[in-house]
């Protein structure tokens, strides 16, 4: 039996076929030669006008930096801003890379747990963990893996004690469009005085399913993106040219693919949390992102354990929550990104697994 997979973290989506033939035209034109390291300007102008949009914040062209997806651009920033014994806040669980690119630095990372009953903030417990080492708070919202999407009011709590203790905040927002039930994930820059200490990483991997093409920026104010950009020149010379133009495709176009890949996405949520009701397993119906994060406590098993019990009985793959940190384990990760035909097999096959599971384990 072919084994259906709910691990992957991209758009289970082609990339719109106006980006492609923006693209293709880009290199018929022999646009194949080294830009400026931080992008070109049509590209960043579009970038500029884009953020102020969905995040409200208005950025200059020279406060933007092309990247390599949001992963080079958090690397370097992570890189340029830390220092070894630095402290960098981030609520756990969390994206796989953070730890090992806060490490990188010789800093620390602190995992703030999320709250166990709806994977919010936990504003008394970042209190408490702030010292005079701490640098940094990480914050990723919509949140992978819990698709937890932070509430305004923390995020102002979090504005008022980065002001207070002079912390940056690096906002992983690559999920920032990706929201249900009208939600709107907050971009923590938009508070007052807030673009001053803020970077933003986004990416156009997720938002236009170019997880492939390998392109997204950073935004910040300019004295802290123009030290970033010293380690991003020194690593990639510049961002891959024609991508850069598929990348002014992507924002240009009207955004109806935007919008039809959530509509698909609100409904595989659907079909998902349905199935996971039928299943009687606990979880928070997810805000944003394509993941849930349910809970696996009753079995008595881990994560991993659970997981691999998935692959092998019902031959479905998620990600055990562990790989996310600590705070994940008891948890697994099913990405709802995959068709609506494999959701409903692949979940009909979990629940037999389960079902088994309860029998033979917990003799239910
Ligand atoms: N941050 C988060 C939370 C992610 O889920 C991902 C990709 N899965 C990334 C960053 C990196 O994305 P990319 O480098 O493709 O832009």
């Amino acid at each position: 039996m072919e084994v259906i997979d709910f691990s992957i973290g991209r758009p289970f989506f082609d990339t719109p076929s106006i980006i492609k033939e923006e693209t293709k035209k880009a290199l018929d034109m022999g646009l194949v030669h080294y830009t400026g390291s931080a992008g070109i300007l049509e590209l960043r102008n579009a970038i500029v006008e884009r953020v102020l949009i969905d995040k409200g914040v208005k950025y200059n062209p020279d406060e933007i930096i092309v990247t390599i997806g949001g992963s080079e651009g958090m690397f370097a920033a992570i890189q340029t801003l830390l220092s070894p014994g630095d402290e960098v806040i981030v609520p756990d669980p969390m994206y796989v890379y953070y730890k090992g690119w806060i490490s990188f630095t010789g800093a620390k990372c602190i995992p703030l747990p999320l709250k166990e009953d709806d994977f919010s903030l936990d504003i008394e417990g970042l209190k408490k963990n702030i010292n005079s080492s701490t640098k940094m708070i990480l914050l990723n919202s919509p949140h992978n893996p819990t698709g937890s999407v932070f509430s305004r009011q923390d995020l102002e709590q979090i504005a008022k004690l980065s002001k207070k203790y002079d912390l940056f905040i690096l906002s992983d927002e690559i999920y920032q469009r990706i929201t249900y039930d009208n939600c709107k994930a907050i971009s923590i820059a938009s508070f007052p005085q807030m673009k001053e200490r803020t970077i933003i990483s986004d990416s156009f991997s997720k938002t236009y399913a170019m997880d492939g093409w390998r392109i997204g920026y950073l935004a910040g104010p300019r004295d802290i993106i123009s030290q970033i950009a010293k380690l991003h020149q020194h690593t990639i010379s510049c961002p891959n040219t024609f991508v850069q133009i598929g990348a002014v495709a992507a924002l240009n176009q009207s955004q109806r693919s935007v919008g039809d890949m959530i509509a698909k996405f609100t409904q595989r949520r659907e079909l998902t949390i349905d199935y996971l009701r039928k299943m009687n397993i606990s979880f928070v119906k997810p805000k944003g992102a394509f993941y849930v994060f349910p809970s696996i406590k009753e079995f008595n098993l881990s994560s991993e354990e659970f997981a691999n019990y998935l692959l092998e009985e019902a031959r479905v793959a998620v990600v055990p929550g562990s790989a996310f940190g600590n705070s994940g384990e008891g948890y697994i990760r099913i990405s709802f990104s995959p068709s609506y035909e494999e959701i409903e097999s692949g979940l009909q096959r979990m629940g037999k697994a389960i079902k088994e599971l309860r029998k033979n384990k917990l003799g239910l």
